[in-house]
């Protein structure tokens, strides 16, 4: 006897930032394009596990629109170059425009963190650089993460956030989300 389902890879887990400031034309205003995002996200080899609530943030750089923002728990076999490609896929069903970076744009995918630690190539960093530096990334992480401690910089998301508050009443990170 022999099985011929082939072996499938070890579940990781993923945390990705979702933002978006611009209305899409069948799925609305951005926290509209937040939930079909989410939804989007489902498929064969990612399982979405949990997702923050969506908040509403204030732009700060050379667009002026408000972002709404999340970040969503998902369960996948694929590596993080793979993923970077599924969520590059997404942002681009959804219209986003390459290569304009920090613009208005309907739909922002980052990954955030990785139950396998840090990783880094010339296309993709994880632990993502300026998320300790983001309340719209840390808020949104508190809520489903809190424990979950960056691997580099070994303080739990809970800490980083109160350490954000503490020394940054304003993000001044600039306006990439
Ligand atoms: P920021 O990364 O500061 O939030 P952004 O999200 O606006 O800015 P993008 O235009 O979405 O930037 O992405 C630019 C490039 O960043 C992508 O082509 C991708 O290769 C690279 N990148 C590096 N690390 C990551 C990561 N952790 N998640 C998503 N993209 C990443
Ligand atoms: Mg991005
Ligand atoms: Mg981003």
């Amino acid at each position: 006897m022999h099985d011929a389902t082939p072996p499938r890879a070890p579940l990781a887990l993923y945390a990705i930032g979702l933002g978006s400031n611009r209305r899409h034309v069948r799925h609305g205003d951005p926290r509209r394009v937040l939930l079909a995002a989410l939804a989007a996200l489902e498929s064969d080899d990612i399982e979405p596990v949990d997702a923050s609530p969506i908040i509403a943030s204030a732009p700060l750089g050379p667009s002026r629109r408000r972002y709404a923002n999340a970040v969503a728990l998902v369960a996948s076999p694929l590596p993080p170059p793979d993923l970077l490609e599924r969520l590059q896929t997404i942002e681009a069903s959804f219209g986003r425009r390459t290569g304009q970076r920090w613009c208005a744009r309907t739909l922002d995918l980052d990954i955030l963190l990785w139950s396998g630690g840090a990783w880094s190539d010339p296309a993709l960093t994880i632990p993502h650089p300026a998320m300790a530096e983001r309340d719209f990334v840390l808020g949104p992480l508190r809520t489903i993460v809190p424990r979950w401690r960056h691997p580099l910089l070994r303080h739990s998301i809970r800490q980083l956030a109160a350490r954000l508050v503490q020394a940054k009443p304003v993000d001044r990170s600039g306006s990439a989300h």
